[in-house]
């Protein structure tokens, strides 16, 4: 689809040919604005299969499948979307592949990023395939294992940072401003590729009530909302499925926004789901909207439960998901179903 990029902040609008990917006026967060009407897709098990919904791009340059959305074995009105199914273990793949061909159409010859992570992990896979340079910023506390696979596997230079997430993605920014490198994350692009796990939900689950997703930086939350937007204006579903978030008690700046009717602020992140702790949402106030205009609601879950969650759904399954990739099913306690909905919890990460 042809689109424009509107700041959200100060509604400054920037052509397609725009490629840094914050707000050149404010700084604010973009937009990714379609011109005409977005059109029905059904999607058949390809990712690109959505690439009508898409901002249009010279370079596609992986294919990805669909990822599973199995029965809980425990709840019969609850289903799991098996995020763990890509490539990279994590549903930043979805966006990644939007945002690094994006990064190839612009002939950039490096990325740079902040990450808790599996967006780095992520972004490196596909940067390495299309042939790009990655620079990283981390915080210093990050998960050890990613680390190593993110250096080891994908090449990528790292720069550990003095302070957590929020910190590392003003230097990612300020170092991709500076050097002319394709500053990649939670941008506008990115929430492009992570909506069609909407699309993906509707498509397999048409009757879906409910979508419990895990919130650090909000965009997985921002996009399911913006694709569940697009579907109901387009006449593809006729109600939104309510909007669940779910945050670790040590960092839930969402949650405590939520209840006080307050714009996010920040808080310091004390978590070990590391692929959640964020202090500052950058999508917060979208991820506000989403909770409001679908009637949802937020759940605050601690690492333990997340921790035993985590071995059950091994148990269960057979599967690994990390800590933030079963928050949802931690949630799943605090919440109350009717026997005619259907919730769809998102297992958004599985590198452990
Ligand atoms: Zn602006």
């Amino acid at each position: 689809m042809r689109y424009d990029l509107v700041c959200m902040n100060c509604g400054s609008v920037y052509d397609s040919s725009y490629d840094a990917q914050v707000c050149g006026t404010c700084g604010g967060i973009l937009e990714v604005a379609y011109s005409g009407r977005m059109p029905k897709v059904k999607g058949t098990g390809k990712f690109w299969d959505y690439e009508r919904l898409l901002p249009d791009c010279a370079y596609r340059h992986y294919e990805l499948g669909s990822t599973r959305l199995i029965r809980s074995h425990k709840h019969s009105n609850v289903f799991l979307k098996l995020e763990i199914d890509n490539p990279t273990r994590s549903f930043k793949d979805r966006g990644s592949v939007v945002e690094v061909g994006k990064a190839v159409e612009a002939g950039k010859a490096e990325i740079a990023l902040a990450s808790t992570g599996n967006m780095a992990y992520s972004v490196a896979y596909y940067a390495k395939l299309a042939g790009l340079r990655v620079r990283v910023f981390m915080g210093k506390g990050a998960n050890k294992d990613k680390v190593r696979d993110i250096r080891g596997e994908h090449d990528a230079v790292m720069d550990f940072v003095n302070g957590d997430f929020t910190k590392a993605q003003a230097l990612a920014t300020r170092y991709a401003k500076k050097t002319g490198a394709f500053l990649a994350g939670d941008y506008c692009y990115r929430k492009e590729g992570q909506k069609t796990v909407a699309y993906e939900v509707m498509d397999q689950l048409p009757e879906t009530t409910h979508i419990v997703v895990p919130v650090g930086n909000a965009t997985l939350i921002s996009g399911v909302f913006k694709g569940l937007r697009e579907m109901k204006a387009a006449g593809s579903i006729k109600h939104m499925p309510k909007i669940i978030g779910v945050q670790a008690t040590g960092s839930a700046p969402l949650i405590k926004a939520f209840k006080l009717n307050k714009s996010v602020e920040y808080v310091l992140p004390r978590t070990a789901a590391d692929a959640i702790a964020v202090g500052f949402p950058t999508f917060g106030d979208q991820a506000i909207l989403a909770l409001k205009e679908t009637g949802g609601s937020t759940v605050a879950v601690s690492d333990a439960e997340m921790a035993s969650e985590q071995r059950a759904f091994f148990n269960e399954y057979g599967m690994v998901a990390e800590l933030a990739g079963v928050a949802s099913l931690a949630a799943l306690k605090k919440l109350k179903f009717a026997s005619r909905d259907k919730a769809v919890c998102v297992i958004s990460g599985g590198n452990v």
